[in-house]
């Protein structure tokens, strides 16, 4: 990972009207500014599609960062519904959570997180690519192999380039939104398992340009149990980035 030494992403889902998303960028963004956060700490708000544009003009002349909850890998076309990662770019959108869990429940598979993970570089997004095991698939034994099997089918055939960066968030499924996070220890290992297999499907190449984050009922009083660890790079956050006080207080903690 490259130009700064953490990312925090605060993933809004669809919890947030436009105006509710507008106020919070606002706070966040003054709130920031105020408390003197680094620009070290990168910090990426990702509002639902409509919000878009408005957080986009909040956040100019910021060292904050806009992203997308998803996106499109077609750029244009008969695609009903469908809003394309060249448009998102133009939007004023720097990075993309791709393959959430909440999106893989709704049919997302690997094969089209590999043709966003294309179109996202190729517009110049950063991908975030989220990656994790459900309770079951733990509880059977497989949680390594469903995660090296996500990061690789993710990644085939991905052209990857000295200035690329991507970014993929180790996110347990069971433990999103639950409130119990999981172990730093065990944060730390699944990261290490990340990086192994990026570094396979990538053949030994461009091992600079991953981060890997965890994901999972972070808050201010847990942060540091992840980022303290060397190969986390940062967190996913979703419940604790709707209050702007907590959220800069995670960032400060982190
Ligand atoms: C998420 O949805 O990616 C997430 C990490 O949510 P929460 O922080 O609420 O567990």
């Amino acid at each position: 990972m490259k130009n700064f030494e953490q990312i925090i992403v605060a993933n809004w889902k669809m919890q947030l009207s436009i105006e509710e998303a507008k106020k919070l960028a606002r706070t966040i963004k003054n709130l920031a500014t105020e408390k003197k956060i680094s620009a070290k700490k990168k910090i990426v708000l990702c509002p639902d599609f409509l919000s878009l544009p408005e957080v986009a003009k909040m956040l100019k002349d910021s060292d904050l960062s806009l992203g997308a909850q998803d996106g499109f890998y077609e750029d244009i076309g008969a695609f009903t519904s469908q809003v394309s990662i060249r448009e998102l770019k133009a939007s004023g959108c720097e990075y993309i959570i791709l393959g959430h869990s909440e999106r893989r429940a709704l049919g997302e598979t690997n094969l089209t997180i590999n043709l966003k993970v294309k179109a996202a570089l190729k517009h110049g997004l950063i991908p975030i690519i989220c990656v994790g095991e459900t309770f079951t698939e733990r509880q059977e034994g497989n949680k390594g192999t469903i995660i090296m099997h996500q990061v690789f089918e993710a990644l085939q055939g991905v052209e990857v380039e000295n200035h690329h960066q991507i970014i993929i968030a180790y996110e347990p499924v069971w433990v999103i939104g639950s409130g119990q996070a999981i172990s730093g220890e065990e944060a730390s290992q699944t990261a290490a398992m990340i990086r192994q297999s990026y570094v396979d499907v990538m053949e030994g190449r461009h091992t600079d340009s991953l981060g890997v984050i965890y994901g999972g009922s972070v808050d201010p009083s847990n942060i540091n149990h992840f980022t303290k660890m060397a190969n986390i790079r940062g967190a996913l956050v979703g419940g604790a980035s709707l209050k702007a006080t907590t959220f800069v207080e995670l960032i400060q903690n982190s």
